[in-house]
Formats: C-alpha cells, sequence, structure tokens
C-alpha cells in the first residue's frame, strides 16, 4: 500500500506530498511558510536546494532568494507533528520520526535522537516491557508514519509500523 496516496497534506491547499521535504518546499513556494528546520538551516547559512518558484538551485541563502527575488514575505511555518500513540509533540519532522523509531517502532538504533530517548524514557520502558512479555506494543490506529524508499536501517524500523503508512502526519498551522 505504498504507492497510495502521498500521507503528508498541506493544510493550507491540500497538496499531498510523499516527503517532508517536499511539504517543506511546497509551504515556502506557494505560502511563504518556513519551517523551523529550514530557519535552522538559513541561521547557518546551509538553506541549499532548488528553488520551488524557479527551480534554480542553492547551495546556500534559498531563503534570501525566495524572499528578495521573488517578493515573498517569509512567515514561519509552526508545523507540529504529533505522536498518537504518547502524544508528544514535535515542531520539527525529524524528531518526530526519529521519536517514533525510537520509542515505539522496537527496532530502535542507539546512536539516533538520544535526547529523545531521554525525553521518552518511561515510553520506551513501557515498550520494553510490553516486548518482554511478548505482547505487542498497542498501536493507536491513527499512529502516523511517512513511508520512505529511506536507508536499510529506518526501513526496518518502518516495517513494523508499516501498515499505518498510508495514514496522515496530524500536524497543524498555529496563527502566528
Ligand atoms: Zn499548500
Ligand atoms: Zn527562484
Ligand atoms: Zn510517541
Amino acid at each position: 500500500m505504498i504507492h497510495s496516496r502521498p500521507p503528508l497534506n498541506c493544510q493550507k491547499c491540500q497538496f499531498r506530498f510523499f516527503t517532508d521535504q517536499g511539504l517543506e518546499r511546497h509551504l515556502l513556494g506557494s505560502h511563504g511558510l518556513v519551517t523551523a528546520s529550514m530557519q535552522d538551516l538559513a541561521n547557518k547559512g546551509r538553506d541549499s536546494g532548488r528553488c520551488p518558484v524557479c527551480g534554480k538551485r542553492f547551495d546556500w541563502k534559498l531563503l534570501n532568494h525566495v524572499a528578495q527575488d521573488h517578493q515573498k514575505t517569509l512567515k514561519p511555518a509552526h508545523l507540529s507533528y504529533k505522536c498518537t500513540v504518547c502524544t508528544a509533540t514535535f515542531g520539527q519532522y525529524k524528531l518526530f520520526e526519529n521519536h517514533v523509531y525510537q520509542a515505539h517502532s522496537g527496532a530502535a538504533k542507539k546512536d539516533r535522537a538520544k535526547q529523545q530517548q531521554q525525553q521518552h524514557q518511561a515510553v520506551k520502558a513501557a515498550a520494553a516491557a510490553a516486548a518482554a512479555s511478548k505482547a505487542p506494543v498497542k498501536m493507536s490506529k491513527d499512529i502516523t508514519i511517512i513511508p520512505r524508499p529511506a536507508t536499510a536501517g529506518a526501513a526496518a524500523g518502518l516495517q513494523k509500523v508499516g501498515k499505518h503508512s498510508n495514514k496522515s502526519i496530524d500536524y497543524h498551522f498555529k496563527p502566528t
């Protein structure tokens, strides 16, 4: 079912995307919204990528280009990705993704997302206990995972929760 419709939808116009990067680029190009992770990169001078408006490639200062050359007023996009298993929310897709792998997939890699690991120690403990007692970790049917062709490790993690892969990410824009 991985080839079903894209799981991430823009809540401004209902366009759908397979990846958070796709959504990110769309938000920037169509709505002038800058995600926290993109802002982060811009602060470090590493906002590279293809301009979603004109298609030109930039090694850095992509946001500057969009703002100046396309006269867009950029606003922060406050996305929140919500884990529906433990209700933790994350402002960045990467953190959310790491959390789901770490806390709920059972295929966690120790070197990934140590911070989330700590924050969600309790959840992990519960998951470990459940695994030990051979009871599967109870998954909400609303859990939202992005299907990704991705790396081997991530793919392995995805397999376990893959049945939910065609659900939409629960995120929303907060008014600024
Ligand atoms: Zn849109
Ligand atoms: Zn451009
Ligand atoms: Zn969670």
